[in-house]
């Protein structure tokens, strides 16, 4: 957060590996030793370009009733389907892939997570030309697609916890860059006379802007906070002073969020917007 709002102040772009920024997290937390070591630094370094093999032409909102399969081959899995609105999929070197390794069990229980190989055997993309003109999703799809065991993430059946682990973090590194910076790029677009509407409008506009991206900042302040204590994001994340044997469900009422730290000392402060007083007639 600090690092974004640090290129925000200076106007700079920020460097992102886009969709590595929600897979290696999730490497980390459920790769291997090997698996993370092959992953993380160059996922850091930009030199590895993921993409997320979620959506499918009949799972969109509903993800978890997807129909790719992957089947158990010696040494690894082969995978079957399609996959749809895969952003950046033509350029990238992994995918994040969520596949069914189990129709017999609940829907939620039978999907299993593996990091495919854009470059194997069986891997097709197709662009998907929007009304830009531009092609920055695809259709991807796998005809028997081999995937080592080494590549399997976690174990088979826990794609769906893990799913959310990837989820979270997009979340919150989405929100991070709608968050930051937005404000002051409209502020400078208003200032430098390239805002075409009226007066009025930008006085609008920006008061809209500074409380969206005020009130996404919170959030992700409080999930940025979770996460540096130690807990899981979102909206099941867990209390682990609470959860241990013997101990309440819960905690008690007024209790602190953040074990060891004084709720008062991580309290969001709100910051006024400046808007009122610089766009204020005189
Ligand atoms: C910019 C962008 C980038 C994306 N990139 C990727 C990517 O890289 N990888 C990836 O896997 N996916 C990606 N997606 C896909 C996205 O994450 C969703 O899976 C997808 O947009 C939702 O599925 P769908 O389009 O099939 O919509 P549907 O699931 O068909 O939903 C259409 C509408 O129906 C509503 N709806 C759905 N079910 C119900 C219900 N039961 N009751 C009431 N209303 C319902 C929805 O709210 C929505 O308004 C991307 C999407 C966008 C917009």
């Amino acid at each position: 957060m600090v690092i974004s709002q640090e290129y925000a102040r200076r106007g700079l772009t920020q460097p992102s590996s886009v969709i590595g920024e929600w897979a290696m997290p999730t490497i980390l937390a459920y790769g291997s030793d090997e698996v993370k070591e092959q992953f993380a630094l160059p996922t850091l370094r930009g030199e590895l370009i993921w993409c997320q093999l979620f959506s499918e032409p009949g799972a969109g909102s509903d993800l978890a009733g997807l129909a790719t399969r992957a089947v158990k081959v010696e040494g690894g899995w082969e995978l079957q389907g399609q996959k749809v609105w895969t952003s950046g999929a033509h350029e990238a070197d992994w995918g994040i892939c969520l596949a069914r390794t189990d129709k017999e069990v609940p829907k939620h229980k039978g999907l299993s997570y593996f990091l495919v190989d854009m470059r194997s055997t069986g891997v097709e993309v197709r662009p998907l030309k929007q009304s830009t003109g531009d092609a920055e999703f695809n259709e991807v799809f796998l005809d028997s697609v081999f995937v080592p065991d080494a590549y399997l993430l976690g174990e088979p059946g826990q794609g769906w916890r893990i799913t959310a682990t990837t989820l979270q973090n997009e979340r919150t590194q989405i929100s991070a860059g709608v968050s930051v910076g937005t404000e002051e790029a409209l502020r400078s677009m208003i200032s430098q006379g390239s805002y075409t509407g009226s007066e009025s409008e930008a006085f609008a506009s920006l008061g809209h802007i500074a409380a969206l991206s005020s009130a996404i900042g919170a959030l992700n302040l409080r999930e940025t906070l979770r996460q540096v204590n130690g807990m899981t994001l979102g909206p099941d994340r867990h209390w682990p002073r609470w959860r241990m044997p013997g101990s309440p469900a819960k905690p008690p009422p007024g209790s602190s969020p953040w074990p060891g730290r004084e709720p008062s000392s991580l309290r969001l402060r709100a910051t006024p917007s400046r808007a009122s007083s610089r766009y204020r007639r005189s």
